[in-house]
């Protein structure tokens, strides 16, 4: 069966509301686009689990702060076509801003709670609203009964489990392994952003995270210590200037002293302009 593209939410809701007649699971996999096999690793986790796989294309206006990457964000909607074609993904949705945020627009979701405030949260901070407005629109849009999010993003995860349990939302979210380049560089479209010696210095992020993880896999269970670990490992990197490099707790993202429950060890840090994020999950089962 030929790949559908649906461009407005009436014609998607339309069409997923016929799958699910039919008595059809569906999984939606929502991306920004300029996709790579990380987003692939997604689409394959879907295909496994779900009778129809619905990928949504929308660079999300919401999520993005003035200043930061919104009008240069890649878009390359035909490539990303052509590589969910390839991975049998049934459905794309790719609607224009103007589809999902019309004229007279003024609801949000909210998510008021530590996993929004921390991290990422503290520097982007209308981040995870816009966050959880599109990805509740776009549960709603296709109807998903299952949606698929990457640990390349935890502290997103994170924020989607809060935010779906507390408005009793009927989605399972499952998380998906990081991928990276044969480098350790974890993939991301913003790695287009950078030069080949940029993306080489950029391979600092994943080396200080395995750093780290192997003391963890020695027996260090000090969190204050595992952070100086990896920003060690980060000093020795001249292009890389940090952000911030911290460790919490697992999906809650509470501070801890000891590593005693899984644990996120993650990491921003600027290699030249362009801003990177990784993580590394310690201990337990996330
Ligand atoms: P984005 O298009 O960057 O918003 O990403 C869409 C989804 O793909 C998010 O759930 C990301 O966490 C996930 N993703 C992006 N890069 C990777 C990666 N390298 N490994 C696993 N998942 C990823």
């Amino acid at each position: 069966m030929k790949m559908k593209v649906f461009t407005t939410p009436d014609a998607m809701q339309a069409w997923a509301a016929e799958q699910k007649k039919a008595g059809r699971t569906i999984g939606l996999c929502p991306t920004m686009g300029a996709l790579h096999e990380g987003h692939m690793t997604l689409m394959r986790a879907a295909r496994k689990a779900c009778d129809v796989v619905i990928a949504s294309v929308f660079v999300n206006p919401t999520q993005f702060a003035p200043g930061e990457d919104y009008e240069k964000y890649p878009r390359q909607f035909e490539q990303d076509c052509e590589k969910l074609e390839k991975e049998g993904v049934d459905a794309v949705f790719h609607p224009e801003p103007a589809a999902m945020y019309p004229k007279g627009f003024g609801t949000y979701v909210t998510p008021d709670c530590n996993e929004t405030k921390v991290l990422e949260g503290a520097r982007r901070p209308i981040h995870f609203r816009g966050v959880a407005t599109v990805v509740t629109k776009l549960m709603n849009i296709t109807r998903a009964d299952r949606a698929f999010f990457g640990q390349k993003d935890a502290q997103q995860v994170a924020v989607v489990r809060r935010f779906t349990a507390d408005l009793n939302l009927p989605v399972e979210i499952t998380m998906v392994p990081i991928c990276r380049e044969e480098s350790g560089l974890a993939r991301s479209s913003r790695n287009a952003y950078m030069k080949a010696e940029e993306k080489q210095a950029a391979t600092v992020l994943s080396r200080s995270l395995r750093r780290a993880k192997a003391a963890f896999d020695a027996g260090e269970r000090s969190a204050k210590k595992l952070v100086e670990i990896a920003q060690e490992e980060l000093r020795k990197e001249p292009m890389a200037r940090v952000d911030y490099v911290a460790l919490r707790t697992f999906p809650a993202l509470q501070e801890a002293d000891e590593v005693l429950e899984p644990s996120l060890l993650a990491l921003a840090v600027y290699i030249g302009k362009t801003r990177l994020i990784d993580n590394v999950i310690l201990g337990g089962k996330a």
